[in-house]
């Protein structure tokens, strides 16, 4: 499942790629993903919408809308956004004799596609140009930054220069379109705590998270997104592994020293793994369709049974929190 660097880099990728353009139309084949809304109903509210912008918090991902909507995606278990450009220019010459520019989209795991939002490039479509006539439904649009009711003029204009492909072969992912103010206010949001590379995210704010949860396996507890929002399966193991702690330990027998060094090490391994665009071990891509590059130099997790990079000690999984944590006997106390 993504984690905290993965869903970075997609809202990373967002803002670079569809920051403000509009939305021109709406597919899916999989309605049940939208929850709280018909096919119908989404559609009729999501087009005519300028891309304010991306963020995450925790495993989330949140693209803020015109009209104070804000669109959430969960992408769980398979779920990857892809970026396409229109079709006449994927296939642009130039693109296809680039040897480094390899076209992802074509890999296997890219084409399980549930869900599609056409876009309009308001950069690209000169929308500055009051002379252009028919660029004044959107540059309207733009301007206004806002909801207006000749937003349906975009409805089936099948008129895009780009389109946001949701590629998911387990179909678990969930899509919300809500005003921006109660998206923060969902059950699931409002319960996650301190998000793990935030400015709240301090030491002090670890240290009494360990105190308060003084029972609790600290391979479980970096894991409750109601505490540390963002770390899932895939960094516990690795972090651990860094910090030289094994994940069986509660909370109150791990030492001021050592608390310091994991924090330390939290910041350290999910800056690097957002460097790298992170770990495409399964069916997580980028919005290129390309994998990440953290699975390189991933050290224990699912290294079960093969030999530790600084030990030689054959690497171990055990079941910790209903998922599998991997950790070398010798290097973790
Ligand atoms: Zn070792």
């Amino acid at each position: 499942m993504p984690e905290l660097p993965e869903v970075q880099t997609v809202a990373d990728d967002l803002n670079q790629k569809i920051k403000g353009d509009v939305i021109t139309d709406f597919w899916s084949e999989w309605p049940k993903a939208i929850k709280g809304k018909s096919l119908a109903e989404f559609s009729k509210e999501i087009v005519g919408r300028k891309i304010l912008g991306a963020r995450r918090i925790g495993k989330n991902i949140f693209i803020d809308l015109s009209g104070d909507k804000t669109l959430y995606i969960h992408l769980k278990m398979t779920g990857h956004l892809l970026v396409k450009p229109a079709k006449s220019k994927i296939q642009n010459p130039n693109v296809k004799s680039n040897p480094k520019s390899k076209n992802y989209f074509e890999d296997k795991v890219n084409q399980y596609i549930r869900h599609k939002w056409y876009l309009t490039d308001t950069k690209l479509r000169n929308i500055d140009e009051s002379t252009n006539k028919k660029s004044n439904v959107i540059k309207n649009f733009v301007d206004s930054n806002s909801y207006l009711p000749d937003r349906q003029a975009f409805v089936g204009s099948h008129r895009y220069d780009k389109v946001i492909e949701f590629s998911d072969v387990r179909k678990f992912a969930k899509i919300v379109l809500d005003d921006t103010e109660k998206i923060a206010e969902l059950k699931e949001i409002k319960a996650l705590g301190v998000d793990a590379v935030s400015q709240e995210f301090t030491f002090q704010k670890f240290d009494e998270i360990l105190d308060q949860k003084k029972n609790a396996l600290v391979g479980i507890l970096l894991m409750e997104q109601n505490l540390i929002a963002g770390i899932g399966n895939i960094y516990r193991s690795e972090i651990l592994f860094d910090a030289g702690i094994l994940p069986a330990r509660k909370a109150a027998d791990i030492s001021k020293v050592e608390r310091k060094k994991l924090y330390k090490v939290i910041g350290k391994i999910l800056k690097k793994a957002i460097e790298m665009r992170g770990t495409s071990d399964s069916d997580y891509r980028d919005t290129d369709g390309a994998p990440g590059g953290f699975q390189k130099v991933l050290q224990v997790y699912r290294k079960a049974g093969e030999k530790c990079k600084k030990c030689d000690t054959m690497i171990e999984r055990k079941t910790i929190g209903q998922r599998g944590v991997f950790f070398c006997p010798k290097c973790q106390k």
